[in-house]
């Protein structure tokens, strides 16, 4: 009963938060024949071992939980952040770590240990190179990856893999508490906190988040020179664009934007709950993604798991041909790269 109920919630959700535009019939058919490959179907990332798509112009997207993702392409597999093992009480992602076993790279949106944490561990088991900026480097190397294992970026790089171009763009870390009063956010946590009910962590839960945690830079430069974003094109020209922190748009991605119209797909992070909702929406009216995937926002409990629906509709609100869903952790959802056809998994 429950892969039905959790497939029929994705359904929900999207019905509710999509932009649906009228489809005309080939439409119809590509999306049906998009949503029978079993890369399609399954709940198994190909990371640890579920189907590669069969038709080479089908990219899978996977939402891996924070703001972790799987791209699939043409044979590569993509981790986008590697934050699996999470500090205690979120809710579980449905992959440990270990599970990890095949990846072509993994890139990193920041150093932060909550989007890099198994980094040093899933590169390890896999041979995958990691990716991202130089502050990453130091913690990697900790983790026991081999230097040759990691490629440092500052943005305006150009990675290629086959079929696809990878473009790192320097972001920014947000600075949502600067918008708000003094004190805040962390009166908010505290408040959510005291809502859910949640006894303060135990000594053994303080000791498991001080591991997790210690996996990761705190090098305050991060905010300015460590956040990089990354632009997929697949094919003849898809473009997946993936950020985890939405800063002050910057420079380097306006001048991004100069050389290209919108992307299909951005990845794009929901922090901070309603603080977070202005600069979400000015990444959204930077980027004009046709879709958006929401990450960042699913903190432990029901309390502190911040409901899309607020960002999604300030979305629509600010951008109306912009599309957002709200889908269940490992959940493929699949596009074709030539049709832009989209099929979401209902394993
Ligand atoms: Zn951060």
């Amino acid at each position: 009963m429950r892969p039905r109920l959790a497939a029929l919630t994705v359904a929900v959700l999207v019905a509710r938060l999509a932009l649906v535009s009228a489809s005309a019939a080939p439409a119809q058919g590509a999306r049906e024949a998009l949503g029978q490959d079993p890369a399609c179907q399954a709940l198994t990332p190909a990371s640890i071992g579920g189907p590669l798509p069969r038709d080479p112009e089908t990219v899978v997207v996977r939402w891996l939980g924070h703001t972790n993702y799987e791209l699939v392409y043409r044979g590569s597999i993509f981790l986008l952040d590697a934050y699996y093992d999470r500090v205690p009480r979120n809710h579980a992602i449905g992959i440990v770590p270990a599970d990890v076993r095949k990846a072509t790279a993994v890139f990193i949106g920041h150093p932060h240990f909550d989007h890099m944490s198994d980094a040093a561990a899933v590169a390890q088991q896999t041979g995958a190179v990691v990716i991202g900026a130089a502050f990453a480097g130091d913690v990697l190397a900790k983790g026991g990856l081999a230097a040759r294992q990691f490629t440092a970026v500052r943005g305006g790089e150009v990675l290629q893999y086959p079929g696809t171009t990878v473009q790192a763009v320097l972001g920014r870390h947000n600075v949502i508490a600067t918008t708000v009063p003094e004190g805040f956010l962390d009166r908010q946590q505290a408040a959510l906190q005291a809502a859910a009910l949640q006894a303060p962590y135990s000594d053994a839960e303080t000791k498991q988040a001080e591991a997790i945690r210690a996996r990761g830079s705190r090098d305050p430069a991060i905010a300015t020179t460590g956040v990089i974003n990354y632009l997929f094109t697949f094919g003849s020209g898809f473009r997946v664009l993936f950020a985890d922190s939405p800063g002050p748009v910057t420079a380097a991605q306006r001048a991004l934007m100069e050389t290209i119209p919108g992307v299909d797909v951005a990845m794009l992070p929901y922090v901070n709950f309603e603080a977070g909702i202005p600069p979400l929406v000015d990444l959204v009216t930077t980027f004009k993604p046709s879709t958006v995937f929401l990450g960042h926002h699913d903190g432990p409990g029901a309390m502190l798991w911040a409901s899309n629906y607020p960002a999604a509709y300030a979305i629509r609100r600010a951008a109306p041909a912009t599309r957002t869903l709200d889908v269940l952790y490992r959940t493929p959802v699949c596009f074709n790269t030539a049709t832009r056809a989209m099929a979401i998994g209902r394993p």
